[in-house]
């Protein structure tokens, strides 16, 4: 689904990194860890948010 706006556990808002997280990690084949560090997201409940999601809102909209 979408990326959730917040982190689950503490509430930092993690949603706007999602973009360039993506872009950076798939397009330009950056390290993850040290995209993460780069964007400033430090806590691994945080980084757990964008390291773990999968982007499956295209796929399931049509079914809704
Ligand atoms: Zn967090």
């Amino acid at each position: 689904m979408m990326i959730p706006v917040r982190c689950f556990t503490c509430g930092n808002v993690v949603g706007e990194h999602w973009e360039e997280f993506k872009a950076r990690t798939e397009e330009n084949g950056e390290d993850p860890a040290a995209v993460l560090d780069d964007l400033g997201i430090t806590r691994h409940c945080c980084r757990r948010m964008l390291v773990s999601h999968t982007d499956l809102v295209d796929v399931v909209a049509p079914y809704q």
